[in-house]
């Protein structure tokens, strides 16, 4: 099984490269983001709770997002590998996945880091808000918290993974094509 963790700060590029890792692999895509909005689409209670936080530039509760993970993991039994984006953003989620996963006897392969500097980040975000339709991309505030949220809370993931021997960082500036070609390099190797 090919598992892969597409890690990066909010606006790096994972949803776009996670797509391209699927046409090429098969793969299921895991993305919490993805997850959470469609629970706000449904009008659901969770959705609702997560959409105050969301909107506020904030993570939404550990336990939310493993217990939406651990369903999507085991609805999808025969599944080629899965791209986590998103997912995991704090130490407790990442080792609740391992947890899952080993359960499961299956394994991250490795975690792919987009690099994209704070200014990058916000430029992109803030013209991805002019038509993604996110609340949480058309305001500058909430864009900045959730890039602190990303250093404060997110950013220790990365050593959760090395830790393991499992990290990889490429150039996350460029051509989609050129991003996509280096993380296929990493992935090739693997
Ligand atoms: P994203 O689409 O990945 O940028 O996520 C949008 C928002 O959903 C984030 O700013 C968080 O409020 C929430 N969210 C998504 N994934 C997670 C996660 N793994 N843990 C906590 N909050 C999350």
């Amino acid at each position: 099984m090919l598992n892969l963790v597409l890690f990066g700060p909010p606006g790096a590029g994972k949803g776009t490269q996670s797509h391209k890792l699927i046409e090429k692999y098969g793969l299921i895509h895991l993305s919490t983001g993805d997850l959470l909005r469609s629970e706000i689409a449904q009008g659901t209670a969770l959705g609702l709770e997560a959409k105050k936080l969301m909107d506020d530039g904030k993570l939404v509760p550990d336990e939310v997002v493993i217990g939406m993970i651990s369903h999507k993991l085991d609805t999808n039994r025969d599944a080629k590998g899965f791209i986590f984006d998103g997912f995991p953003r704090t130490v407790a989620q990442a080792e609740a996945l391992d947890a899952l996963l080993e359960s499961k006897n299956v394994h991250i392969s490795s975690m792919i880091a987009l690099e994209v500097d704070d200014e990058e980040l916000e430029r992109r975000l803030l013209l991805r808000g002019r038509d993604s339709g996110r609340p949480d991309d058309a305001n500058p505030d909430v864009i900045r918290k959730r890039i602190k949220e990303y250093n404060d809370k997110t950013t220790p993931v990365a050593t959760f993974y090395k830790n393991q021997n499992k990290f990889t960082s490429v150039n996350g500036i460029g051509s989609k094509e050129e991003i996509f070609d280096s993380i296929e390099a990493v992935t090739e190797a693997l």
